[in-house]
């Protein structure tokens, strides 16, 4: 059975981040100067991850998706998505990554057990996309979705994040080509988090919200219609281009904040619990695992975060997330 936060919420999945480290630097995720990595010691062990899930399951947990930094660059994440598969209640586990190495790794995460992955894409012009990354290769994402789809890790869903000036002028390009590519694509829009700070002003003016991208597509493509992905449940909105093989998705965390119907937890490669993506309060798991806590102090430490969930971000009121950067929490 789920919990429910204060709010009555019912909590039901958990965010995991592997690893701090990242083999992109993506330009609004992570300062230039990148960020301090914590020391191999800092980072939770694969056995005391499997021990928070398998608290988490036991709360009713049923919902387990792994991120990063990069989760394919930590070493043995195979063995961990199969650890992670065979706990009992766990029934949906998803990852998230750039896809850089994913055609090396897909076919094993899928005989593992994952179920699927989120795939990023900000764009499908070569060079922007190495500015954008700092050093990706376009090639090798768009590798990634097939390898994603061989393997059978569906569906598969890229997401897009969309920022003025950087990646605006392509929602059209984009969601033709999830259309004829029967990509299911979501555009997000950009969070500040952590001071990345992007040239050319206010990030309320940076942020480009789902209501402009859809007009723009629209204004192009002509009407989207609703769609539905069964899958995930998450705060995506579903739409397709009439006759299009793929879905358009908008998730929009500033101008329609989906905080109502947040259902999760997330827990930082250092082992801290954190309650809200924007909210830089955390409790920490990692000091109670390494004395050696057992299973009914650590559901007691993840009901504690249950219970400090608030109601609503308050990124609009100038409250933002500082101690962190989004490859550090994990997206
Ligand atoms: N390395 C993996 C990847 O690229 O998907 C997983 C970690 S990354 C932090 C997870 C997701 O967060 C990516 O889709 C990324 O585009 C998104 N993201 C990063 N910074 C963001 C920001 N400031 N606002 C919105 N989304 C962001």
């Amino acid at each position: 059975m789920t919990h429910l936060d204060a709010y009555s919420r019912s909590i039901s999945y958990l965010r995991i981040s592997v690893t701090d480290r990242c083999n992109l630097r993506c330009i609004y995720c992570m300062p230039p100067e990148g960020v301090p990595l914590r020391t191999h010691d800092e980072i939770l062990r694969y056995e005391e991850i499997e021990n928070v899930a398998r608290a988490a399951a036991g709360l009713g947990i049923c919902k387990v998706r792994l991120t990063g930094g990069e989760p394919l660059v930590r070493l043995g994440i195979v063995d961990l998505v199969r650890k992670l598969a065979h706990i009992p209640g766990i029934d949906d586990l998803s990852m998230t990554t750039n896809g850089i190495l994913l055609p090396r790794y897909a076919a094993d995460l899928a005989t593992a057990g994952l179920r699927r992955v989120n795939i990023s894409l900000d764009t499908l012009r070569p060079e922007r996309f190495a500015a954008i990354t700092r050093r990706g290769r376009l090639t090798d994402v768009l590798a990634a979705i097939e390898s994603a789809r061989q393997a059978g890790l569906r569906p598969v869903k890229i997401n897009t994040v969309v920022i003025r000036g950087i990646n605006d002028d392509e929602a059209v390009d984009l969601a033709r080509r999830a259309a004829d590519a029967g990509w299911n694509l979501r555009f997000i829009e950009w969070m500040p988090v952590g001071g990345v700070a992007l040239a050319g002003g206010d990030w309320q003016e940076q942020v480009v919200t789902a209501a402009e991208i859809r007009r723009q597509i629209e204004v192009a493509l002509g009407p989207l219609e609703p769609a539905t992905l069964d899958i995930g449940g998450g705060p995506a909105r579903y739409y397709r281009l009439p006759g299009g093989r793929g879905t358009i998705g908008f998730i929009a965390p500033i101008s329609e904040h989906f905080c109502g119907q947040c259902n999760r937890l997330r827990l930082t490669a250092d082992g801290q619990l954190r309650p809200c993506l924007l909210s830089d309060y955390e409790i920490d798991l990692r000091a109670p695992l390494r004395r050696g806590a057992d299973a009914a102090q650590i559901r007691a430490l993840l009901l504690k975060g249950i219970g400090s969930k608030p109601l609503q971000h308050r990124l609009n009121e100038k409250e933002r997330p500082e101690h962190r950067v989004m490859s550090e929490i994990g997206g």
